[in-house]
C-alpha cells in the first residue's frame, strides 16, 4: 500500500490481530484466531503506520 502522504511504497513489518475490530466486522474474523488480522505497515518516508485488513 502507498502512504497517502509522501506517495512511498509503506513496508509491511508486521501482522497484529485485532479483536475488537472482530466485534463489528464478523465477516474478516479468522475462525483459528478468533480474531481479525490486521497488516500494519510503516511508511519510510515519515514514518507514519497504516492498517490493513489482511487478505
Ligand atoms: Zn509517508
Amino acid at each position: 500500500m502507498m502512504c497517502a502522504d509522501c506517495e512511498m511504497e509503506m513496508n509491511h513489518h508486521a501482522d497484529k490481530l485485532n479483536l475488537v475490530a472482530a466485534l463489528d466486522d464478523a465477516e474478516h474474523i479468522d475462525p483459528d484466531l478468533g480474531g481479525v488480522l490486521e497488516e500494519a505497515h510503516t511508511c519510510p518516508g515519515c514514518g507514519k503506520t497504516e492498517f490493513q485488513i489482511a487478505t
